[in-house]
């Protein structure tokens, strides 16, 4: 489920964007499968960039992952991405992955 198609489940009050979302339908790209390989995620992720950054609301939606911690490719930026601009995630797969802190 891309970032558009979330908020449907969702209750909240600053996701006013979320409708105009260029994502939507487009859910495989923007959350890994299960144990997918590391040149599967660069290319997968490369298409989820390429998708959000003809989005309108791309902005609006990389604060809003940055600010709730959101797992997945969101606002043209993947989890390590945010995890390295401050916005600390758990474990996100591609520091995980190469072991970065
Ligand atoms: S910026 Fe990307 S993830 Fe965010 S709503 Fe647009 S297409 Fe979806």
């Amino acid at each position: 489920m891309a970032a558009g198609e979330l908020f449907a489940f969702r209750e909240w009050d600053d996701a006013t964007w979320a409708p105009r979302a260029e994502c939507r339908g487009l859910s495989e790209i923007f959350f890994p499968p299960a144990a997918e390989r590391p040149q599967a995620r660069e290319k997968r992720e490369a298409h989820a960039r390429q998708v959000c950054h003809s989005c309108p609301v791309m902005f609006e939606c990389r604060d809003f992952a940055r600010r709730h911690r959101e797992y997945g490719f969101w606002g043209g930026e993947s989890e390590e991405e945010r995890h390295a601009a401050g916005f600390r995630l758990i474990a996100p797969i591609g520091v995980r992955a190469r072991q970065i802190s």
